[in-house]
């Protein structure tokens, strides 16, 4: 797509500079990913990383992730990187999958990773944002940069929208390409344990470190707790209701309906609503986790008494597709 790294780099070269000094003076910066736009702090710094928390509205149970560019960084925050680490981030770094793993206890204050005795780490592959790492020398704390609870965003207007004049600086690096969160993936403990579905298919990572465990089955196990995961999440403001396939005869509300399709459906009758969000034409989950977010902000802006979303197919990228969309769907 038009635009190379290199190009790119060159472009904003005054504003990655200002963005790493705002990091290094303890100020947030609001910076691109291949997920969603991240709202960053000095993982090094408490004050800051207390901001993050206080701008979000984020409950201090819930641990942030800590992105670094470089794999040098690796053992100067974990006790233990171990071989199934080493596969994994070969493969999938700079990417979407985030690994918890057992952390030094002094290398980020307690806040960063909620006094857990574990962190997660994330190598984000977007050049700005690499190259912001790399000139702040230190590790980031980055959540994403929206109030909690609600819709990532997916554009640095969206950011721009619900958080522009509270924090130092937004880096526009473009609509984020992969559009929804990192896979979580727990190292930790005795398996390893899928903590949150995300923009690295679980399919692609089973197939080479074999079959994740479920931290709902192995709960009450040695199963590392993920605090953060709550019910509702990623919410519209709008009530919004999950069903399989679209209603042969939509419920009856007053006022206005909206329907979300992650891919064409059969037998829709598209009159019945004011708004129809389709994620992807062609029917590509991955195209349609890109799109997801903005669809959802959409259909939220719309004015509408109701939005109807309807599943996808419970594989590859449709799997994050369809957590995010329950987790919307929660009163
Ligand atoms: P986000 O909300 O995208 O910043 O993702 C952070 C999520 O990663 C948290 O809500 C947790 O679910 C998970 N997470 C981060 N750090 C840890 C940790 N040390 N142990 C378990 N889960 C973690
Ligand atoms: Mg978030």
């Amino acid at each position: 797509m038009g635009i190379t790294p290199q190009a790119m780099l060159a472009d904003h070269r005054d504003e990655i500079e200002r963005a790493a000094a705002h990091l290094r003076a303890g100020r947030l910066v609001a910076i691109p990913t291949e997920t969603v736009y991240g709202l960053a702090a000095d993982a090094s710094n408490a004050r800051a990383v207390a901001e993050v928390f206080q701008i979000k509205a984020r409950p201090h149970f819930d641990p942030l992730i800590v992105h670094i560019a470089d794999r040098v960084m690796i053992p100067k925050l974990v006790t233990d990187f171990p071989p199934l680490a080493e596969t994994l981030t070969r493969r999938f770094w700079p990417g979407p999958l985030t690994l918890v793993l057992p952390r030094i206890p002094d290398a980020v204050p307690d806040i960063v990773t909620a006094g857990l005795d574990t962190v997660a780490l994330r190598m984000p592959d977007h050049p700005l944002t690499l190259a912001v790492l790399q000139r702040t020398g230190r590790p980031l704390a980055a959540p994403s940069a929206n109030r909690f609870g609600r819709i990532s965003p997916t554009t640095a207007a969206h950011v721009r929208d619900e958080l522009g004049d509270r924090i130092a600086m937004v880096l526009d690096g473009g609509p984020c390409r992969t559009g929804i969160e990192s896979t979580v993936v727990s190292l930790a403990g005795d398996r390893p344990t899928l903590l949150r579905p995300g923009g690295t298919p679980v399919e692609a990572i089973e197939a080479i470190i074999g079959p994740l465990a479920d931290p709902e089955v192995s709960a009450g196990t040695a199963a590392p707790a993920s605090p953060g995961m709550l019910e509702r999440h990623y919410a519209p403001g709008t009530p919004l209701q999950l069903m399989s396939h679209p209603p042969t005869s939509p419920p009856r509300v007053e006022g206005r309906l909206g329907l979300l399709m992650p891919q064409p459906c059969r037998d829709v009758d598209v009159s019945v609503y004011s708004q129809v969000e389709l994620l992807s034409a062609s029917g590509d989950l991955t195209e349609a986790a890109t799109n997801l977010f903005a669809a959802m902000r959409r259909l939220d802006e719309a004015g509408l008494t109701l939005i109807i979303a309807i599943t996808a197919p419970q594989s590859g990228l449709g799997i994050a597709i369809n957590d995010r969309l329950r987790r919307a769907a929660m009163r």
